[in-house]
């Protein structure tokens, strides 16, 4: 299992300056409280995503650290932002485990702009459902582009799951339907539901998927268990701004951060847990299969701090 927050090419990782940071900075803000210090540590959460709210709750925790007397070195300094990115994610988000139906099956629909890696998201889980034992069955309901049906028959077959298609242009909302009964007259046990994430307007593209959500839960109560909106971690701040978007027509469960391994600044997990308080439920962590993880928050937040593998 690699690192969740590698460097980039061109840029060190988060832990690479949050380490040169206390290292530099710590020694002369232990011996009193440094503006200059403080300033450099808020520039680097700052520049790695983390948004305002966060920063500065990080910054004041480490001050106030400092202020009090019990952070005292840099081993010390490096553990308070730990403990306050764990604070900040068991504070504000539910439980990171994805939902089960009690009985019969369970559903979850995925949504998000286009090219964040819904499709892949979905293949790469399937896999992983396999593993676990159970049956998914993919339901390409992207039906604007007839290519993304396509893709989804790709992973479906590459992972062995059972798909539904359609034809371009299909109700999204009837290709949904119909997984349903294909699940039980296959015997699959979890469907995943992969959307457009663009339409002609985007207030048809929210109509459309509330329509999916809404149909789904009319057919089998309880559903869908998830929601998820998947989002590309090296897109910044603009994913603060999609989940307001789709939050407005869709019951957001969760979150999905694929495209982890692209960008050297990951605290843009803890921006979307502060603002939202929806919990990151997977992470993607490159174009593998295999490349999808459960969100682990005492990882992410010791990861950030330490330079260990
Ligand atoms: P969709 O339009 O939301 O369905 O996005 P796709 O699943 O088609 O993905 C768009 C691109 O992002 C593809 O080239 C994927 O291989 C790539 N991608 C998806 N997830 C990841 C990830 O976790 N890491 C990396 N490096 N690439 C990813
Ligand atoms: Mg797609």
């Amino acid at each position: 299992m690699g690192r969740l927050l590698a460097g980039t090419g061109d840029k060190p990782s988060l832990w690479q300056r949050i380490r040169a940071w206390a290292f530099t900075d710590v020694g002369v803000l232990i011996k009193g409280v440094d503006e200059a210090s403080l300033q450099t540590l808020e520039e680097i959460l700052l520049g790695a995503d983390f948004g305002v709210p966060a920063t500065l709750e990080l910054v004041e925790h480490v001050e106030g650290g400092i202020r009090s007397g019990r952070v005292t070195s840099q081993q010390e300094a490096l553990d308070a932002v730990a403990e306050e990115i764990r604070s900040i994610m068991t504070g504000h988000a539910g439980d990171p485990a994805l939902s089960r139906a009690e009985s019969g099956p369970t559903v979850y629909v995925f949504a998000g702009v286009n090219g964040v890696g819904k499709t892949t998201t979905i293949g790469k889980l399937a896999l992983r459902l396999k593993r676990e034992g159970r049956r998914p069955l993919l339901a390409a309901a992207d039906t604007f582009r007839a290519g993304a049906i396509d893709q989804l028959r790709i992973w479906a077959e590459r992972v062995h799951a059972d798909f539904v298609g359609a034809s371009p242009g299909a109700d999204p909302a009837a290709v949904a339907f119909d997984a349903i009964d294909a699940a039980a007259a296959r015997g699959c046990d979890v469907i995943l539901i992969d959307t457009a994430g663009r339409l002609h307007t985007q207030t048809d593209l929210m109509k459309e998927l509330a329509k999916v959500e809404r149909v789904v839960a009319r057919k089998l109560p309880g559903a869908p268990h998830e929601t998820l909106l998947v989002l590309d971690a090296t897109i910044g701040q603009n994913a603060l701004a999609q989940t307001r978007m789709f939050r407005q027509a869709l019951r957001i469960t969760g979150l999905v951060l694929a495209k982890l391994d692209s960008t050297a600044r990951g605290g843009i997990v803890i921006a979307l847990v502060k603002e939202f308080g929806i919990p990151v439920k997977l992470v993607g962590t490159g174009e593998a299969p295999e490349d999808l993880e459960p969100f682990d928050a005492a990882r992410f937040a010791a990861e950030v701090v330490s330079d260990r593998d």
